[in-house]
């Protein structure tokens, strides 16, 4: 313990608190074995300098107020521009949403205190998979307390090791994690290369008794949106099931929010769509299931995290429910946020930078030094601008960059400051 906190003390990130937890526990906490404790302490440090080393350590900024376009965080004097939430409809501080959510908390309560099929069921988690099911024009919806549980509880409840499972290599973590856990026969393809993919479908068309194709709908990483329509194409022509995790997609992508389906002008064709209420939707927590009723009916039998994991709380619940009363309606927001992020690549491609994915309003900014992106970003703290460098593990290696969210929240003004802190560093830098 004291070799951790000496080693990192005085930092003002995790590390600062980490050294600070484990010196307030060191009063009164000793392990049973003094050899097997200290043996793990030198192996989380090796670990933990070997991240340090890398350029890699990710720091947590503290903030001390509601996700908003603009943020107070621990530490820093005046309110930042957040550019780096997954707030891309402004909607986590949207006042009928809080509303909403104060009232169930004196109708339903706080939890359920229970899974879902032992007394863990409501009428408002009732209505909320009714809405989402309306919302992406399916037959039925099933919750979940994240949408990493809904990617890790699918797999292996649909495929068996007579099945074939076609997936992008840069899925969601939480796809990989629940594919590995379904015995299907696994394909991973390249990076959205339909050459590849259709390589692989021919190659396990006449072994699988059913084929799914796994895409992101858009990939966080990058911005870039998967080409779905191809993909279509070659669903009809192996015989295959299509599932999009469509968690940067849900809610703002397309004129009217319905996500990439929309966005690419296709009918709602894909058969099995994931994703969470918590980015664009309220940003609280949960995710979902959509598609055919048969198979969501299976799912509440047999996925593991639904039927092993407590229910989605009363709060939570109201105010995404209140989000789908918003967005069904109205599509205001999604087009501000559009608007927001035509501003945003225009003015820095103008300016040199190189923005890559697709028109979303996922910008990744292209560094490629792990170091670089991460003394940028504090560059751009110190002129009241929120973004995060992203580098190793979360990126390949030499692919660092600075992912830039825009929101609904944000004003044109907002926009310009960040696009002007980022040209006055960009030349400090010689990035520009
Ligand atoms: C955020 C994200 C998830 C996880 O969603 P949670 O509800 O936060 O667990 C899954 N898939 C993708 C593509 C995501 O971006």
């Amino acid at each position: 313990m004291a070799l951790f906190a000496s080693r990192f003390a005085g930092g003002s990130t995790v590390r600062g608190l980490a050294a600070r937890c484990f010196s307030c526990t060191s009063g009164t906490f000793s392990s049973a074995s003094e050899p097997a404790r200290q043996q793990f302490e030198e192996i989380l440090g090796k670990n933990l300098e070997d991240i340090e080393a890398a350029g890699t350590w990710k720091t947590e900024r503290v903030i001390t107020s509601r996700q908003a376009n603009s943020v107070h965080v621990s530490g820093v004097s005046k309110p930042v521009l957040n550019f780096c939430a997954n707030n891309y409809l402004g909607l986590s501080s949207h006042q009928d949403v809080i509303g909403a959510a104060q009232r169930a908390l004196d109708t339903h309560g706080a939890g359920l205190s229970s899974v879902r099929f032992i007394c863990g069921t409501q009428d408002i988690h009732m209505d909320l998979e009714r809405k989402i099911a309306e919302f992406h024009s399916r037959e039925a919806a099933i919750l979940y307390a994240s949408c990493f549980d809904a990617n890790a509880g699918l797999f292996e409840v649909m495929l068996t090791p007579e099945d074939a499972v076609l997936s992008d290599e840069l899925n969601h973590a939480s796809i990989i994690d629940g594919i590995r856990l379904c015995k299907a026969q696994k394909q991973r393809y390249n990076h959205m290369d339909m050459e590849d993919l259709e390589n692989k479908l021919a190659a396990v068309k006449s072994s699988s008794r059913m084929r799914l194709i796994v895409t992101d709908g858009v990939f966080s990483m990058d911005g870039d949106v998967a080409p779905l329509v191809k993909i279509m194409e070659l669903a009809k022509k192996y015989e295959a099931l299509v599932f999009i995790d469509e968690c940067h997609a849900t809610g703002f992508l397309g004129k009217t929010g319905r996500g990439t389906e929309e966005y690419l002008g296709i009918r709602s064709e894909v058969d099995i769509i994931n994703s969470t209420l918590g980015k664009a939707l309220g940003g609280a927590a949960g995710g979902y299931t959509c598609g055919p009723a048969s198979l969501c009916t299976l799912l509440r039998q047999k996925s593991r995290p639904y039927l092993f994991s407590n229910s989605l709380p009363p709060p939570v619940v109201a105010s995404a429910s209140k989000v789908f009363d918003l967005l069904m309606h109205d599509s205001s927001l999604s087009e501000r946020v559009s608007s927001n992020t035509e501003l945003f690549r225009r003015r820095m491609t103008e300016a040199g930078f190189k923005i890559m994915g697709d028109n979303h309003p996922i910008c990744p900014v292209w560094l490629g030094d792990a170091r670089l992106a991460s003394e940028f970003s504090d560059e751009m703290l110190k002129r009241g601008i929120y973004v995060i460098g992203f580098s190793f593990p979360v990126v390949p290696k030499g692919k660092a960059r600075i992912r830039v969210q825009l929101s609904a929240v944000h004003s044109t003004e907002d926009v310009n400051r960040c696009v002007d802190a980022f040209i006055e560093i960009g030349k400090e830098k010689n990035v520009i």
